[in-house]
C-alpha cells in the first residue's frame, strides 16, 4: 500500500462484528473479561483503547515505522519522550527557533529537575559537534517554528549518534506527506496531532513515534503509567482528518507558495521565510531532504510598527487570528506577543523574533481570496503601495 491508501486502508477493515465501513468510536472506559486477566486485548480505554489502537497503527505506518502511542496533546506527547529519556544531569540540544512551549517545557519543566537544555546553531557542524559533547537528546524542529529554518536532519542525526546521542524530529510542521524523518536517521518523531494530521482544528492530540522498540518502550510505558491520553472520539476525529492528509497538505503548500512569491515582491514586506523561495537560505536542503512540499506555513517581517502589525493580523477577513496552524482555516499570528511570548524578550531579540514578525498558516480556502486578504491588509500599513493584487492579476 502506498501513503494515500494506507491512510483510508491500512489497519481499517470493515469491523468483523457488525460490517462498519468506518473504524467505529469505542467510547467506554473499561472492557467486561472473561476471567481475570482473559480478554481480547484491551482491559481499559487509559492502557489502551480499539480506536486508539487503530489511530497509532495508522499513524505508524504514515511515518514508516512500527511503533506509535498517541497523547492527549503534543506537549504531553513531548513531555513523555523528555520523561522516559531524561534523567538529572542529562544534557538537551535544540535548534535556536523552538516551539514555545518546547522551549517552556524544557526550561521551566525539566530544567529545575536538573536537566540542561542547550539551543545550538545546528546547521553549523563545528557549532553542533560542541553542543553535542555529552549530549543525551538531540530535539530537531525542521522546518522551525517560526522562521522556518530549514537543517539538514540526516546531517544532525549523524552527528547525533556519533556522540552516544538519541536524535528527536519535531515533525509538526511539515507532515509525513512532506518529510519522512525516519528516512533521514531520526530514533523518535514527535507531533502535535492538532495541527496538519488532524487538520480541522477541532481537537487537540499528540503522537511519538519509533523505529526501535527498546526507544519506544519507556514511552509507551508512561502513556499508561501517567494517564494523558486522548478521548477514543478524538482519536476517531484524527483517523478522518488522515484520510485527506495528502490533499489537504498539498494543497497547502501549493497557496503557501503561491502567496510567498506574491508576498515576497510586496513593498510592504521587508522579508519572507519560506523555504519553497530560492532566496530561502535553506532551500536547497529543503528540497533534498523533503518530497516537493515545502508547507503550508510561512512567516512574513512587515515594514511597520508595532501598532500596525497589531492592526494588519487583527483585521482580516480570512486569516482568523490565533495561535495554531495546519487546518482548513487559515490563521495568522504575531508569534512575540502570542506563541512565543514565554520566552524573555531579550532572548527573543537575540533569536530573531521580532515584534514585525507574522506567521501566516494557510487553510483550504481559494488562493486568490486569501492574497485579497493580505493585499488589504498590507495596502493599508503606511509603506510602499502593494502589487500583490496585480500579480495575482
Ligand atoms: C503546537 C505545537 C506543539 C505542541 O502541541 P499541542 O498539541 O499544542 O500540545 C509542539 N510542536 C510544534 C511544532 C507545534 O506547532
Amino acid at each position: 500500500m502506498r501513503f494515500d491508501t494506507l491512510a483510508i486502508h491500512f489497519a481499517q477493515d470493515p469491523d468483523p462484528s457488525t460490517g462498519a465501513l468506518v473504524t467505529p468510536i469505542v467510547q467506554t472506559s473499561t472492557f467486561v473479561q472473561e476471567s481475570p486477566g482473559v480478554h481480547k486485548g484491551f482491559d481499559y480505554t487509559r492502557t489502551n483503547n480499539p480506536t486508539r489502537s487503530t489511530l497509532e497503527r495508522v499513524l505508524a505506518a504514515l511515518e514508516g515505522v512500527d511503533h506509535c502511542a498517541v497523547f492527549a496533546s503534543g506537549l504531553a506527547a513531548e513531555n513523555a519522550i523528555l520523561q522516559a529519556l531524561l534523567r538529572p544531569g542529562d544534557r538537551v540540544v535544540t535548534t535556536p527557533d523552538l516551539y514555545g512551549g518546547t522551549f517552556r517545557l524544557l526550561r521551566q519543566v525539566f530544567g529545575p529537575l536538573g536537566v540542561t537544555a542547550v539551543q545550538a546553531d545546528v546547521g553549523d557542524p563545528e557549532a553542533l559537534e560542541a553542543a553535542l559533547l555529552g549530549a543525551r537528546l538531540l530535539w530537531l524542529e525542521s522546518p522551525t517554528n517560526p522562521r522556518l529554518q530549514v537543517y539538514d536532519i540526516a546531517a544532525a542525526c549523524e552527528a547525533a549518534h556519533r556522540h552516544g546521542a538519541l536524535a528527536v524530529v519535531d515533525n509538526t510542521f511539515a507532515s509525513p506527506v512532506n518529510q519522512k524523518p525516519f528516512e533521514l536517521g531520526a530514533d523518535l518523531v514527535v507531533h502535535s496531532v492538532t495541527k496538519y494530521l488532524a487538520g480541522h482544528s477541532d481537537l487537540i492530540q499528540g503522537a511519538v513515534l519509533a523505529r526501535d522498540p527498546a526507544v519506544f518502550q519507556p514511552v509507551k510505558f508512561l502513556q499508561n503509567a501517567t494517564g494523558a491520553v486522548p478521548s477514543p472520539f478524538d482519536c476517531w476525529l484524527t483517523l478522518r482528518g488522515l484520510k485527506t492528509l495528502s490533499l489537504r497538505v498539498e494543497r497547502q503548500n501549493a497557496t503557501a507558495f503561491f502567496l510567498a512569491h506574491r508576498l515576497e515582491r510586496d513593498g510592504a514586506v521587508a522579508r519572507v521565510h519560506y523555504p519553497g523561495l530560492p532566496s530561502h537560505p535553506g532551500h536547497d536542503i529543503a528540497v533534498r531532504q523533503g518530497r516537493g512540499g515545502f508547507g503550508g506555513v510561512l512567516s512574513v517581517e512587515l515594514r511597520a510598527d508595532a501598532a500596525d502589525v497589531r492592526r494588519f493580523v487583527s483585521e482580516r477577513r480570512y486569516f482568523k487570528l490565533g495561535e495554531s496552524l495546519g487546518g482548513v482555516k487559515s490563521l495568522v499570528c504575531q508569534p512575540a506577543t502570542m506563541t512565543h511570548a514565554s520566552i524573555p524578550p531579550e532572548e527573543r531579540r537575540r533569536l530573531g523574533l521580532p515584534d514585525t514578525l507574522v506567521r501566516l498558516s494557510v487553510g483550504l480556502e481559494d488562493p486568490r481570496d486569501l492574497a485579497e486578504d493580505l493585499e488589504e491588509g498590507l495596502r493599508a500599513l503606511p509603506s510602499a503601495p502593494s502589487d500583490l493584487l496585480a500579480a495575482v492579476g
